[in-house]
């Protein structure tokens, strides 16, 4: 299996959730969540136990590739993005032009040195009044 994405960040994100589904049993817990839910609702299995073990072995094999040309993978609401002012200490969400955040800028603006130096819309621009 080829898996292709934009970066080197969405290629460890996909590691990771690749690995998460096959060296730490998430394909097994899916497959009997399958089993229990296509019980329940009385309807066929949505994936058989063919289809999982095929799944687990392309899985095992997959190669994933980073394609500078294809779209970053996005959050479609910017609420994904929060801080804590540093200075007044209200919380944020979102950001202010509200755009779809790309992964890539969730970790940025997820990292330790931005929520550090958070601020809030108020802040931000009382600081940028204020002569240095
Ligand atoms: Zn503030």
């Amino acid at each position: 299996m080829r898996i292709i994405v934009q970066n080197e960040r969405e290629r460890d994100l996909i590691k990771r959730f690749v690995d998460l589904l096959t060296k730490d049993g998430g394909l097994d817990a899916l497959e009997i969540h399958d089993d229990e839910i296509s019980t329940e609702q009385d309807c066929f299995t949505r994936l058989n136990t063919d289809e999982y073990r095929l799944l687990s072995e392309e899985l095992h094999n997959k190669i994933i590739n980073i394609d500078g040309n294809i779209e970053e993978m996005l959050f479609e609401d910017d609420d994904v993005i929060t801080g804590t002012c540093k200075i007044c200490g209200i919380q944020t969400c979102g950001r202010r032009n509200g755009e779809s955040v790309t992964y890539s800028d969730y970790l940025h603006s997820m990292s330790k040195e931005q929520q550090d130096n958070w601020l809030c819309l108020t802040c931000h621009e009382k600081q940028q009044e204020t002569p240095a």
